[in-house]
Parts: C-alpha cells; structure tokens; sequence
C-alpha cells in the first residue's frame, strides 16, 4: 500500500530498485495499513513489527550494493501453519499458542534468502481444517469485501491480509482447496502447486498426501515470481520431487491460442449460485476469444465422490500425524494431574477445538481394524480411479477450466452448525488434491459487489500452463485490479 495504491509485487521491486521507494517505506506503510485495518479485519495472529523492520534494512543494504531478488525487500504473510524460526506458529490453535520453532520451514529459509520482510502469521482455521476461518482458536478474520462474510479458509487471514493491503502478497497451503478458496472469496491470486513441486519440510503436517504450500498475491505474474522462490527438491521432505525447476516468469506470454481446454460438466455442481455459473461461462468465452479451443462436452463422472474420499482420506492422516500433541514433547499441556494418562486425555481434550477432534474421531474409525478395508482402502481406491480420470483427460486437453467455489463468500455463522454445509464448499477444489495437481484461482466478476473466482487445472508439474493461461485471461480483464475497501 503506497499513498493508498495497492500494488503488486512486481511493480514495488521496480520502485525498490529505482530507489523510488526503500524496504523501509515499504514495510512502516504494510505496518501501518495492518494497524488500520486489522481490528476489522483480524487476518494476523502475531505481528511481527521487529523482524519486519530489521529484515526491511537488511534488505535495503543489498539494493545498495546493487543485489536482491524480485521479492527483496517486499512485506510478506505467512500462514501459521509454516514454521517460523523464532516466531510463534500457533495453527491457530491452542495446542501451538506458545509454540516458537527452534527451525524454519525450506520455503521460509528461501523466502529468507530472497530478502522476505515477514510482517506477520496469518490466522487460519485450526489446523488448517475448514473453508472460513470460523475454525481458529482465537478468532474469525473478516472478508475485506464485506466484514459480515467469511474470507474463505483454510488461509483466509493469508487472502483477507493480501485483499486489504496489509501485505504485497502471502503463503496458505492447500490441502483440500485452502489456497483456491479464499482466495476466491477475497478476489486475489492463489496458486496450489502439484503435490511435490514445493517442500513440505516445517509445515505443520495435517493431511501428509495432499498438503501443499503455494503463494496468494495480487496477480499471475506475482504467483509466478513467488513459485519461482519456493519451489524446488528438498532432501528434508522425500516426497519433494527432484525435477528441474524453469522460471515461471517465461511462460507468460500472452499467448494460448491453440491451447485445448476442457470444461468437465460435474463441477458445475447442483445448488450452485446462478451468478457464479455466469460469471464462470464468461470468463470461458473470454479464453476462447483469446484463441483456446474450448470443449464444453467434458465428463468426469468419478467427481461426485471426491468429497467422500476426501473425508476419509484427510482426516485418517490426521488422525495419526496429530497424535503428536499429547502434552509431553511440546505445546499445550495439561498439568492438574499425576496421571499420565488423564494428562494426556485432558490435554487433547482442552487443546483441540470441535473441528479438530471431529476429524480425529472420524480418521480414527476410519482407520480401525475391521472398518480399514471397507473405508479407508476403499477411498484409496477411489482416489486412483479419480487420478486416472485426470490422467486420460490430460491426454486430450491442455488444462481443465471450471469455478473454484459454488458459492460466493457466504455470512460468518451461517454454516458452522452444519459441517456437512462447510464441506460442500470445497466440492470444485477438493479433486485436485486428491490426484495431486497444480491448480489456479483467478478472479473472474462479482455478484452483488461479493467476489467469484475462477480455477484452472493441469496435469502434474504443469504450472507453467496454468500460469500462460491465468495471465493471458488476466491481460484483457480488470477483475484482479479491484480493491476492497476497508
Ligand atoms: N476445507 C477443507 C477442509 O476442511 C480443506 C482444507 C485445506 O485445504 N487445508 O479440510
């Protein structure tokens, strides 16, 4: 936020390196846009005011001497479920309240060797379990469009504090579609990586075959400049995948025509909002005009049982990687007893909220003997004939197009009572996760001043297609340069 301008990552590295502004400026005025906004907003769990300052000077050290990368100097969010050297990361619950990292996650150690100024932790569902923040332990960030709406979750404080200018851009992870829908919800970019594409090492682990962090910025450019900073092997995480990694910033050319993109029918979902539909089938029209052969006639008929496999799927891995928080190595821990056993039990008991522990019990079941067969291997099955489905469709299409969400934002309070409701709003994402692929949410028109997004999907390790495409739409549209008004 410069006099009141937002503006993206790639414009402030051109003003940081013409020295028309320092890293300094920079960060005092994200700083102070936080102190506006945030008592409405509320999309920072920690402040870091400090770090931000010292990181910023350091950073304009090295513009001085002449180096720096594109995202030297430029004030970040990060999602709190990322590890933090020194930094409490709380996953927004009371488990991690007072948890500080003795290491940082590999995309933070990146991040720092590009010069990142970390000006907070972003709030997020508990463990990054939901679809609208309602889910964290301390409080529900607020929609920038409208403060009575939801920004989308799981790393809606990451698509709420890029929204309302409280940074230049920010990392969320998505393991269900937590990158793809808030940020649909709050009008900004968010891009999940193929499974593999960007280290998992110092994220907090919920569901270990589907998490994935990936960038939340202003546009496709600035989603392509922080991919190029995190992406890469890591010897720290054996499912990081040792491909070469281009730049990404190449691919954006403007140019799709001849590019074959299919729109499977099953993602337009019954009980979705008439509006979205709309707004979606423009912005389809827009790519065709643009020169992309567009194929309305695509099925994908295992879709409808995402969702399912997903609810098993996810909450079985969390089950077994949140047994960890059990008082006695770290976090929260109960102490009014002698029993190590009620200590335990009272531990998770107090440290986990309802979501939390809905999913442990799920997973828990899931996974019990006599029940693993009929559901979790099941799911797993599932889940193979779903990634084949992709497979075969990216055999005759370049990327699939469809809506990132059904619904625009919806109220705070209108779906915690119902958690079957809440899932439903990840129907567009979840598939994406489950076959492990990249995937994009652009912003693509509004119903009623609320925010519609659109997703774009390819095959494996096929970001750059998502990218060429994403920019190209956002070439001859406007939607991604409206700001909210907070
Ligand atoms: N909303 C989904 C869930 O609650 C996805 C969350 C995510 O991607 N982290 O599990």
């Amino acid at each position: 936020m410069i006099d009141g301008k937002q503006l993206t990552i790639h414009e402030v590295s051109q003003l940081l390196k013409s020295r028309q502004v320092s890293s300094c400026e920079l960060t005092r005025a994200a700083l102070e846009q936080i102190q506006k906004v945030e008592p409405q907003v509320k999309a920072i769990v920690t402040i870091t005011e400090e770090l931000a300052i010292k990181q910023a000077k350091q950073a304009d050290e090295r513009i001085a001497r002449g180096e720096g990368s594109p995202l030297n100097g430029i004030p970040a969010l990060i999602k709190d479920v990322i590890c933090t050297r020194g930094v409490r990361t709380t996953c927004s619950s009371k488990m991690l309240e007072n948890f500080v990292p003795p290491y940082d996650a590999t995309v933070m150690e990146k991040l720092n060797d590009c010069g990142v100024v970390v000006v907070g932790k972003a709030n997020m569902d508990e463990f990054a379990m939901g679809s609208s923040t309602e889910n964290s332990a301390f409080f529900t960030t607020r929609n920038p469009w409208d403060l009575d709406r939801v920004p989308g979750g799981s790393s809606g404080g990451s698509a709420a504090g890029v929204a309302a200018g409280e940074a230049i851009y920010a990392l969320g992870s998505d393991t269900g579609g937590s990158i793809r829908q808030p940020a649909s919800f709050c009008s900004v970019t968010g891009l999940k990586p193929t499974y593999g594409r960007v280290s998992r090492y110092g994220l907090v682990a919920f569901a270990s075959s589907l998490d994935q962090i990936g960038p939340i910025t202003g546009d496709v450019t600035d989603a392509a400049i922080v991919l190029n900073a995190i992406a890469g092997f890591d010897t720290r995480d054996s499912t990081a995948v040792p491909l070469p990694i281009p730049d990404y910033t190449q691919c954006l050319t403007g140019d799709i025509k001849g590019l074959r993109l299919g729109i499977p029918r099953e993602y337009f979902v019954e009980g979705m909002q008439p509006e979205v539909a709309a707004a979606i089938k423009a912005a389809i029209y827009r790519l065709e005009e643009l020169g992309a052969n567009i194929d309305w006639g695509v099925s994908l008929p295992h879709t409808p049982y995402a969702l399912a496999v997903y609810y098993i799927i996810a909450p079985s891995e969390a089950s077994a990687n949140l047994a960890r928080y059990d008082g006695v190595k770290y976090g929260f821990s109960y102490k009014d007893t002698d029993n190590m056993w009620e200590a335990m039990e009272k531990t998770r008991q107090h440290g986990f909220g309802a979501e939390v522990k809905r999913r442990i019990m799920l997973g828990t079941y899931a996974l019990s003997a006599g029940y693993y067969d009929a559901w979790y291997l099941k799911a797993q099955k599932v889940r193979t004939l779903i990634r084949r489905e992709f497979d075969s469709a990216f055999e005759k299409y370049d990327a699939l197009v469809t809506p990132t969400s059904p619904t625009v934002p919806f109220k705070i309070g209108e779906k915690v009572e119902d958690p079957l409701q809440m899932y439903l709003s990840d129907v567009c994402t979840l598939p994406v996760n489950i076959a492990g692929l990249p995937a994009i949410s652009i912003p693509a028109g509004f119903a009623d001043g609320l925010p519609i997004g659109l997703q774009i999907i390819a095959k494996p390790f096929a970001e750059e297609t998502l990218l060429k495409i994403a920019h190209a739409y956002q070439q001859v549209t406007e939607w991604h340069k409206r700001r909210a008004s907070v």
